[in-house]
C-alpha cells in the first residue's frame, strides 16, 4: 500500500495525475490488481477518482504518501554518503524503507546530519568501508 502511495505522489508530481496504467507499469503490477488497490484507497479515503484527471490523493492520503517520500529520501541521503552506486541505493531504499521504524529512520537522520557536517568523520567512515569492501 505505501508503495502506491509513492508512486501515486510521484506521479502526480510528474504528471499532475495518476492513471492505472502508469501505476501499474511503475510497480510492474496487473492493471486489474491496481484498479482493485485503487478501489481499496478509495474505501479508506485516501485517494479520489476525478472524470478527467485519473487518480488523486485526498489529504489524508496526501499526508501519509508526504511522509513516505520523505522517509525514502532520508534514506537515499543517508546511503548516498558513502559513495553507493545509485542502483544498489534505490534497490535497497525500497527495500528499507517498508521495515524501518520511526526512531531507527530518526537515528539515520541524526548521523547523515552528523557525517554532512563532518568531513573528517566521513572521510574515515568511507575509507573503512573501501577496506571491508575490498576496495
Ligand atoms: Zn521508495
Amino acid at each position: 500500500m505505501d508503495d502506491y502511495l509513492e508512486q501515486i505522489l510521484h506521479l502526480i508530481e510528474e504528471k499532475g495525475y495518476a492513471r492505472a496504467v502508469d501505476i501499474s507499469g511503475k510497480l510492474g503490477i496487473s492493471q486489474a490488481s491496481v484498479t482493485n488497490m485503487l478501489q481499496k484507497l478509495d474505501g479508506e479515503g485516501l485517494v479520489k477518482h476525478e472524470k478527467y484527471r485519473g487518480t488523486v490523493l485526498t489529504e489524508e492520503g496526501l499526508r501519509i504518501a508526504g511522509a513516505i517520500v520523505e522517509r525514502h529520501q532520508t534514506l537515499t541521503r543517508f546511503l548516498r554518503l558513502f559513495g553507493l552506486d545509485e542502483d544498489t541505493i534505490y534497490r535497497d531504499v525500497e527495500g528499507m524503507e517498508h521495515h524501518v521504524s520511526k526512531p531507527t529512520l530518526e537515528v539515520i537522520r541524526a548521523v547523515a546530519d552528523a557525517l554532512e557536517g563532518n568531513d573528517k568523520l566521513l572521510s574515515e567512515v568511507k575509507r573503512r568501508i573501501r577496506k571491508e569492501l575490498g576496495r
